[in-house]
C-alpha cells in the first residue's frame, strides 16, 4: 500500500515531510533516524536537493547577525540585581 514504485528506492519518507522536517533537520533536534532518513531520500531526489540549497540559502540570509549569548555570570547578577530591586519596592509576602 502506497508503494508507487517510481524509484524503486527502500526511503519511506516523501518530499513533503522533508520539506516539514528540514528545520528540525538543520537545527540538529531530529533523532539520528530521521535524519538519515532523510538523508538518503535527498541523495537520491534532485527536486530535494534543490529545496535543501533553497533552505540553506534562506538560513545563511537569516542570521547575517551572529548569537551572542548572555554569559552566565551576568545573567546571574543581572537577576539579582532585578530582584533586590523588586525586594526593596515590594516586600514578599509571608
Ligand atoms: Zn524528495
Amino acid at each position: 500500500m502506497g508503494d508507487c514504485g517510481e524509484r524503486g528506492g527502500a526511503s519511506d519518507i516523501e518530499c513533503r515531510e522533508i520539506a516539514a522536517l528540514l528545520g528540525d533537520y538543520f537545527d540538529g533536534t531530529l533523532p539520528n533516524h530521521t535524519r538519515e532518513l532523510i538523508e538518503f531520500h535527498i541523495d537520491g531526489c534532485a527536486p530535494c536537493v534543490a529545496f535543501v540549497n533553497t533552505y540553506r540559502g534562506t538560513i545563511a540570509a537569516t542570521r547575517t547577525l551572529p548569537e551572542t549569548p548572555m554569559p552566565a555570570e551576568l545573567r546571574k547578577r543581572l537577576l539579582s540585581v532585578l530582584r533586590s530591586e523588586r525586594g526593596s519596592q515590594t516586600p514578599p509576602r509571608s
